[in-house]
């Protein structure tokens, strides 16, 4: 990378720029906000303003967008995590609103199918709760998911992320969850896009949905969408900032700015009109290029791969075949982020693959991202 591209603010910290073609991950930034959304952040920061008043008009611009009755700007999809199932606990309630994370003669179970564990899970125990899990770690049976469900159960945890199992599915989660009484929290953090995702687990009748603002929608990176039904919203809004009462409360570490709440809903709305099919274009075009250049390496299988629910766009894949007697993906994988300018490759998700996931993958930069490949695949 020349220096001309090198912020001064990163080079003031010797902080070198990389290439991401890893996708939307938390750890190289996320995503890059648009010139728009940072003019509107920078024009929130001249002046004071309610915060609970702020919060709750745009919440209103996330029910509308989101289909549902009620939304909140979150610290990142991990807070909605945690406030969805704070909500279930506390409800209304602001004695036990004060209570967290003691959850004494509160329901403290958050159910979820053992296929779903993740390492973003935590968040649903750091208000108290505790995880039951059913079914093993590929599959489950609907018997399985009511059995789990008791007396104690404050909500059904349901996580849809790239390459993950669906358990019993959605549909039939909130099915049998409803029929106990018991609501269903949805972990959604990377599944925008589709722009249609925004309102397809309300309509399927979650209670609360948790989306990340700074993956695929563009918003600040540290912020977070939550949605879902006015009972709910309301009570994780209780349990997110009480600033006007003297209600202490678990989402107090988690506040989000004047500037990121602003930020994130000029980002959404901007998402929700931008042309979904277009960028998509572009990312194919990248990926064609890739294809182009990679090919006839002996024992390399590369495909451009679009798997709607698994794959973060289309992509080019390289498969490495029996007879590949080369270099490991993996030494691939951490030669390129030792380059100049490091470059961050996909980890896979079916197995040894490597994936360059174009979402971030700025224009000119995969003509780099396929020198460097080639110089190390052929030697
Ligand atoms: C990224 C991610 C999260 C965390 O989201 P943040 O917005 O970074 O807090 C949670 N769950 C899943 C499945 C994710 O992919």
């Amino acid at each position: 990378m020349s220096d001309g591209q090198w912020p001064e603010v990163y080079k003031k910290l010797g902080v070198r720029p990389v290439i991401n073609a890893q996708s939307w991950v938390t750890s190289l930034g996320g995503s890059l906000m648009r010139p728009e959304v940072l003019s509107a952040m920078e024009e929130a920061s001249t002046v004071f303003v309610d915060m609970i008043e702020l919060n709750k008009s745009a919440g209103k611009v996330i029910a509308r967008i989101c289909d549902s009755e009620g939304g909140l700007v979150t610290s990142g999809c991990s807070a909605a995590q945690v406030l969805m199932v704070a909500a279930c606990m506390t409800g209304n309630d602001d004695l036990k609103v004060e209570q967290l994370p003691d959850t004494t003669g509160m329901k403290n179970n958050v159910v979820m199918f053992k296929g779903h564990r993740n390492r973003y899970d935590k968040a649903f125990q750091t208000p108290g709760a505790t995880i039951v899990e059913f079914g093993n770690s590929t599959d489950a049976s609907d018997y399985q998911l009511e059995s789990a469900i008791d007396g104690n159960t404050c909500a059904v945890a349901y996580v849809i992320m790239p390459f993950s199992k669906s358990g019993v599915g959605l549909k039939r989660t909130i099915d049998i969850a409803h029929k106990h009484g018991v609501p269903v929290i949805v972990d959604a953090a990377a599944e925008v896009p589709p722009r249609s995702n925004l309102s397809k687990f309300i309509s399927m009748g979650a209670d609360m949905v948790a989306f990340s603002g700074g993956k695929g929608i563009g918003g600040p990176q540290s912020t977070g969408i939550l949605a879902g039904k006015k009972n709910y919203i309301d009570a994780a809004f209780k349990n997110s900032l009480n600033l006007h009462s003297p209600i202490a409360c678990i989402g107090r570490p988690m506040k989000v700015s004047k500037e990121n709440i602003i930020g994130l809903v000029t980002a959404l709305e901007l998402y929700i009109d931008s042309d979904e099919e277009s960028v998509y274009n572009s990312w194919r075009k990248k990926s064609e290029y890739v294809l182009e250049k990679l090919g006839g390496i002996q024992n390399l299988r590369v495909v451009i791969e679009d798997i709607p629910t698994d794959r973060q766009g289309p992509q080019p894949v390289i498969y490495f075949e029996e007879g590949w007697g080369g270099i490991s993906p993996e030494e691939i994988r951490k030669e390129m982020s030792l380059g100049d300018p490091p470059i961050f490759l996909g980890v896979g998700g079916l197995g040894d693959e490597i994936n360059i996931v174009m979402t971030n993958v700025m224009d000119g930069e995969e003509v780099i991202i396929v020198e460097r490949l080639n110089e190390i695949l052929k030697r």
